[in-house]
């Protein structure tokens, strides 16, 4: 048994080099076990497919056909295929000129929107950026006492309103204005999500997109959710339109496929990473970690 691609590869290649120069049916045969692996990390089965054309594309081109150690060589081009790829866009947060920055936070019910929320108004303040959050959750009950409580424990301000008043895109016009007149560098909108995608919460975010222009409109996906991560961002990105994404949960034993799948299929960059429940599990995203772990 290999416990990963590189190995999986390299094994490959020794009994194929036993048998002379290698062929193009053996490449195929090798770049089959890539898509395997590939599918095994959760990457869409389309991705997967042109990802291994382009592999293969590189892979006849002569540097592992002529190579001494054709495993690596291949292990070598897909992990620099995969680099590229997740590489696409801009992976930083870079606040605007104006004051305050808009970064609306958007996501299904679940996948750490609140959680996120906090990490990044966290990791703002690190930056000594100052920032506030704004509660226009107002779908799930507890959302705006969960945000009310992680700002208290940040010392980040919080914007709330009585959920039976207001809209949330009246809840966010005020709270970004209250930003404003405390000429605070970032306001974090916090938005309502569902369990699945449906018609009346897209139009509940076209109208706080609408109310608050953000600078930044960011989905937060749980990569142990795999191909539904997919096409929530699909379906996010071509209503409400995507600046960024962060990709939560990948302390759990998610291969990241999804990332692959979502820039390929989207083109829009991931940001950050959640990597635990605390309110500093959150790191930058960096393409070429994220290839390893997918090969391993
Ligand atoms: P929301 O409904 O999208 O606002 O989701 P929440 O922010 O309430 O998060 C849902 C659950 O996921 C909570 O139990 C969070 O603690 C947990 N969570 C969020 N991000 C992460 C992460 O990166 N890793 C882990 N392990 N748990 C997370």
């Amino acid at each position: 048994m290999f416990d990963n691609l590189t190995d999986r590869l390299t094994g490959i290649f020794s009994r194929l080099q036993g048998k002379g120069r290698l062929t193009e049916k053996d490449i195929d045969d090798a770049l089959g076990q890539v898509r395997r692996s590939l599918l095994e990390a959760d990457v869409n089965f389309r991705v997967a497919r042109e990802f291994v054309a382009t592999v293969k594309e590189r892979a006849l081109s002569g540097e592992v056909l002529e190579s001494l150690s054709p495993g690596q060589q291949v292990v070598k081009i897909v992990h620099e295929e995969l680099t590229d790829v997740l590489s696409a866009g801009d992976h930083r947060l870079t606040p605007a000129s104006q004051l305050p920055s808009v970064l609306m936070l958007v996501g299904l019910q679940g996948s750490g929107k609140t959680t996120t929320a906090a990490k990044l108004a966290l990791h703002m303040k690190r930056q000594q950026h100052s920032a506030m959050l704004i509660a226009a959750d107002l779908r799930r009950p507890a959302a705006i006492a969960q945000l009310q409580t992680l700002g208290n424990q940040l010392d980040i301000p919080v914007y709330s309103e009585d959920p039976g008043s207001s809209t949330p895109a009246q809840v966010a016009t005020a709270g970004v204005r209250r930003a404003a007149e405390l000429a605070l560098t970032w306001a974090i909108v916090d938005t309502g999500g569902r369990l699945h995608i449906d018609d009346e919460l897209m139009a509940e975010l076209e109208e706080v997109k609408r109310a608050v222009s953000p600078h930044q409109t960011i989905l937060v996906v749980d990569s142990m959710t795999g191909q539904d991560a997919v096409n929530a961002a699909e379906e996010f990105h071509r209503r409400v339109g995507l600046d960024g994404l962060v990709l939560s949960k990948m302390d759990g034993d998610a291969r990241g496929g999804a990332a692959l799948s979502i820039t390929r299929v989207t083109g829009v960059p991931i940001k950050f990473v959640g990597t635990g429940e605390r309110n500093d599990a959150l790191e930058q995203f960096h393409p070429d970690r994220m290839a390893s772990r997918i090969l391993a």
